[in-house]
């Protein structure tokens, strides 16, 4: 798809300053590449409630649904810490998710050598890790009916329930990721246990035999998370349910060495969602120091699964790993001895000129 219809919502603190860098990227695929994307800059959070009273103005949902795909920044914004849930920033972030639809979160966690002393993890066992995460988004235990308090708030209680047909939806995603990687699903769940994981692993094993070319491999959560820390180069896809996705991909999220490193997208809905995993960041906002990769490879993934231009995703890619083995770093990835410390439209920037060399390299050899 080479025409896109994107709707920009940069909300608040660093989320307007990372999302200009993902334009500008965008917008730099596009006129090299002769694409025609085409930006609608819509409010929510902090800024839609300040402009409009609302996190989620109605303007902002009618122009997201018409989009192709959807970019947004972040929310939240301490000035409205006081306000009940339903009306503060976060919930317009809810409200959009919930919208669009989506019901597969895919979260990628990459490892970039040229940055693992940012890594908690050591060097030589964090190697070239690349795990892409697939959560399922919109059930199990945060959607579960019943749940509530019971007599004077003695007691609680969640409902775990996922329908086969909401596993076996997830599990496609995972499995035609996979296809297009390393060919293995890990599905995480806790079957010595519950009766919704014996059914996910039901569900997901007779899927498998669909997918004969991917290797399965089922893991029990609390097994997953550890070898997560000391194996994380032995996964591929990993294939989760809502509340042990939520948990795991904050585990490997720091496998990374920075929040502003990682990317992810929603899909499955009407219509997609990219978004860098971090939130407001309001102690840097304004200061122009915030790291926009985890942004720009958002936009990187939108490229890939809603416009399906493999290629052009893949420069990116290539040029934001290009970039930081060059010793190019944001204020979060800066050690002592590092010589070059980019603001974040500077660190823009040369994710623009290390593409454009990657493209001047492509026309050159496609030339002769
Ligand atoms: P945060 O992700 O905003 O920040 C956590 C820490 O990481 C901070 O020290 C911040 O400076 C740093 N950080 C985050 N992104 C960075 C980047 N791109 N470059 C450099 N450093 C970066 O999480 P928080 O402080 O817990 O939350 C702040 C606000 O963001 C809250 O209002 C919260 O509700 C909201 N939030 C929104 C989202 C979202 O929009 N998806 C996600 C998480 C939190």
């Amino acid at each position: 798809m080479t025409k896109l219809n994107i709707c920009v919502l940069p909300g608040d603190g660093i989320g307007p300053e990372v999302t200009k860098e993902a334009v500008r990227i965008l917008r730099f695929v596009a006129e090299s590449q002769g694409y025609d994307f085409r930006f609608t800059e819509r409010a929510i959070g902090g800024t839609a409630i300040r402009q409009f009273g609302s996190a989620l103005p109605q303007e902002t949902v009618e122009t997201c649904v018409k989009s192709n795909a959807v970019l947004l920044g972040a929310v939240g914004s301490p000035e409205f810490d006081s306000l009940p849930s339903k009306e503060k920033p976060e919930a317009g972030l809810l409200g959009i998710r919930k919208a669009l639809g989506g019901f597969a979160n895919l979260r990628p966690a990459k490892a970039y050598p040229a940055i693992a002393d940012c890594s908690p993890i050591k060097a030589e066992v964090l190697g070239k890790a690349d795990i892409m995460f697939v959560r399922e988004l919109l059930g199990g235990l945060y959607f579960g009916q019943p749940r509530g308090f019971e007599g004077n708030r003695d007691s609680a209680f969640n409902t775990m329930r996922y329908s086969v047909e909401e596993i076996e939806r997830v599990g496609r995603v995972a499995f035609e990721l996979a296809r297009k990687r390393k060919k293995k699903v890990t599905s995480v769940d806790k079957a010595n246990v519950l009766e919704v994981s014996q059914l996910w692993r039901e569900v997901i094993t007779m899927l498998g035999k669909e997918y004969p070319d991917v290797k399965l491999d089922h893991m029990y959560v609390d097994a997953c998370s550890m070898r997560l820390i000391t194996h994380p180069t032995t996964f591929d896809v990993v294939l989760t349910e809502n509340l042990f996705g939520d948990i795991l991909t904050d585990e490997a999220a720091a496998l990374c060495g920075s929040l502003g490193m990682l990317s992810s997208a929603t899909i499955g809905g009407n219509i997609d969602l990219y978004e860098p995993v971090h939130g407001s960041a309001p102690d840097i906002a304004g200061k122009g120091i915030a790291n926009p990769l985890g942004a720009i490879a958002s936009a990187a993934m939108m490229l890939r699964h809603t416009a399906k231009l493999e290629d052009d995703a893949r420069d990116i890619e290539d040029a934001i790993r290009e970039v930081l083995e060059a010793g190019y770093r944001t204020a979060d990835l800066a050690k002592p001895k590092s010589k070059w410390v980019l603001s974040t439209s500077d660190m823009g920037k040369m994710v623009e000129n290390k593409l454009s060399e990657a493209l001047d390299r492509r026309r050159a050899y496609h030339a002769v």
